[in-house]
């Protein structure tokens, strides 16, 4: 095992990582100190919007680049923190002037454009609720969630508005105003031009006093398992942001930062908004959608040095043939980082022999508002693990038994539940219209998250499955992942979805669906050789029984694997909520 660690060498960093000495940072961690960092807004409380812009806008780094904005087609703005003080102060006095203040949900449905950012940071300059919504939704999935977040206004493109929209505005009778960005005039007293509002706003916001646990976004998940829930946070979770930031995403004030993750989702808020500009860092958003040789030059040309990314965009990477280091520029990138999915360690070895550096993968939730468990820059990296707990945060496996009772597991290698302490700034405060659910998700003191998981003897988190995709076949529980993971290590192998299909004999039994890389045929013989690889590396009680070629998995718009998916098909059941799902 130890033999596919990756140490790090210490003497070898250029820039001083933030964490060196884990167990110490963790011993001597305080929520107090990090309440410290932030500067508190003159009339009083704190404001996420204050701290991540007008805080550095009037002090020392005003001329600084925070949004750097590459669009599709070549296009390149950049603005200033001075400059995105006064463009989120308009925006905040457009929605003050209509009346929306404390409180009101207002959602956004854009592309990747810079008024998308500025919005955001607007809406929480005026204590409203920023509702980010993805794109690439359809009108039905807009409705149900402008609905069931009871949506006061919506941003969104004059072309977003008339395809999605539109056909359904008469069915949301609360929504008072919608901004269109790129429109030139107002439509009538409902549908304004957001850019004639913003010309005539002023560009001077004072901030009324915010309370760290007012409500600040309303994310929906990403519907993996099931209907998307409605996930509530507050104000504080900046300081989670700010921490992981500090110690996973490893922030410099020299840092040039690009997040590929949309703001749709809970990364690209929290990540790709939220924590670079709390750390006065220069923050890359590219419009367009994943692209790999375009991901390569944004990499080379805009001198990205820390890089956060999730498993799907690397394994699409890795299908492609390319000498990224050898083709292209990279010398500025110091870290990589990822998300969302289970990081195969073959996805983590690639990256050390393609990139000249492994990707570190890291652990959390919409639920959790931010990382909980991740790899660190200065540690050493268990290819396959998600890592160690931040500092701050408590972490455990759990045993539920019938009864409902949590009991901790402390044995190295035991599977269990993952679970946290509950109080972390930045943990959710409700689940949207359901207080049951979130009242369930509780157990025992811990704050239970649906994944499963066991420890090691040195603490390093291993990711199992969730629970709903737990494989019971012949008396032992499987979880996808290993058997995912292991297939990949063929080198036809580009991804893989492996699930449970009911079986009389053994319970169920261990089906993949696997998509080959360019170059390979989906023919007989090779299926064949997956299953004999399968039983070699996983013994025969864990191997894929059957192998089924696919050429891509069914995945949800943030990029995960449906497993719920694969096998609601192999059943032939109904598919259940597919708002999610990617075209
Ligand atoms: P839903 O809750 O609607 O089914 P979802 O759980 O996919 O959707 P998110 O909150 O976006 O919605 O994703 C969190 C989940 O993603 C985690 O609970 C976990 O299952 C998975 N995940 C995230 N990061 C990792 C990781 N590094 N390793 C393994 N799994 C991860
Ligand atoms: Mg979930």
């Amino acid at each position: 095992m130890k033999k596919n660690w990756i140490e790090k060498n210490l003497t070898a960093f250029g820039i001083q990582p933030n964490l060196i000495d884990y167990s110490k940072e963790q011993t001597t961690f305080e929520w107090e100190k990090v309440a410290e960092q932030f500067d508190g807004l003159p009339c009083g409380g704190f404001n996420i919007a204050h701290e991540a812009i007008d805080r550095h806008a009037n002090g020392s780094l005003g001329a600084k680049t925070a949004l750097l904005w590459l669009g599709e087609n070549g296009e390149r703005k950049s603005f200033t923190f001075i400059d995105m003080k006064k463009q989120t102060a308009k925006f905040a006095n457009v929605l003050a002037s209509l009346g929306f203040g404390k409180g009101d949900r207002i959602f956004t449905l854009s592309t990747r454009l810079p008024e998308l950012y500025i919005s955001a940071l607007g809406i929480l300059k005026n204590r409203s609720v920023l509702c980010p919504l993805f794109s690439q939704f359809g009108p039905e999935p807009i409705l149900q969630r402008l609905v069931r977040g009871d949506a006061k206004a919506l941003i969104t493109t004059q072309a977003l508005f008339d395809k999605k929209v539109r056909p359904i505005l008469e069915q949301l009778p609360q929504l008072q105003t919608v901004f269109l960005i790129d429109a030139i005039d107002d439509e009538n007293h409902q549908i304004r031009s957001l850019k004639r509002l913003m010309d005539n706003a002023s560009d001077i916001y004072e901030i009324l006093p915010t309370d760290l646990e007012d409500m600040s976004i309303l994310h929906f998940t990403s519907g993996t398992t099931g209907m998307p829930k409605g996930v509530v946070h507050v104000h504080k979770a900046m300081y989670n942001h700010w921490s992981s930031g500090r110690y996973v995403l490893d922030l410099h004030p020299e840092d040039i930062y690009w997040c590929t993750a949309d703001p749709g989702w809970v990364t690209g808020t929290s990540y790709g908004i939220i924590t670079p500009w709390l750390h006065g860092v220069t923050n890359v958003v590219d419009e367009s959608e994943f692209d790999a040789l375009r991901w390569y030059r944004i990499l080379q040309n805009e001198k990205v040095s820390v890089w956060y990314t999730a498993p799907t965009a690397i394994r699409r990477l890795m299908r492609i043939d390319c000498e990224p280091t050898k083709e292209y520029d990279l010398s500025h990138l110091r870290l990589i980082q990822s998300v969302g999915e289970p990081l195969n360690p073959e996805a983590v070895v690639w990256g050390v022999e393609k990139l000249n550096m492994p990707i570190h993968d890291n652990w959390w939730q919409t639920e959790t508002g931010a990382m909980m468990i991740a790899n660190y820059l200065s540690q050493t990296i268990r290819p396959g693990s998600m890592g160690r707990p931040l500092p701050g945060i408590e972490a455990g496996i759990v045993h539920i038994s019938e009864d409902g009772t949590a009991t901790e597991i402390t044995e190295a290698g035991k599977e269990g539940e993952l679970a946290l302490k509950p109080g972390w700034p930045s943990m959710f405060r409700a689940y949207l219209h359901n207080d049951e659910k979130y009242a369930k998700s509780f157990v025992g003191g811990w704050y239970l998250s649906g994944d499963l998981a066991y420890k090691d003897e040195d603490g390093y988190y291993w990711f199992v499955g969730r629970s709903d995709d737990i494989i019971k076949t012949s008396g032992h529980m499987v979880g996808p992942f290993e058997v995912e993971s292991a297939l990949m290590e063929h080198p036809s192998v580009a991804e893989a979805g492996v699930i449970g299909k009911p079986d009389e004999l053994i319970g169920q039994l261990v089906k993949a669906f696997v998509s080959l890389k360019m170059g390979y045929e989906p023919t007989e013989e090779l299926r064949r050789e997956l299953i004999g690889f399968g039983r070699k590396r996983l013994g025969a009680a864990v191997a894929p029984k059957e192998i089924e070629f696919t050429q891509n998995l069914p995945k949800t718009r943030s990029g995960k694997i449906m497993r719920r998916l694969l096998k609601a098909r192999e059943m032939g059941l109904p598919e259940g909520d597919i708002s999610t799902l990617e075209d």
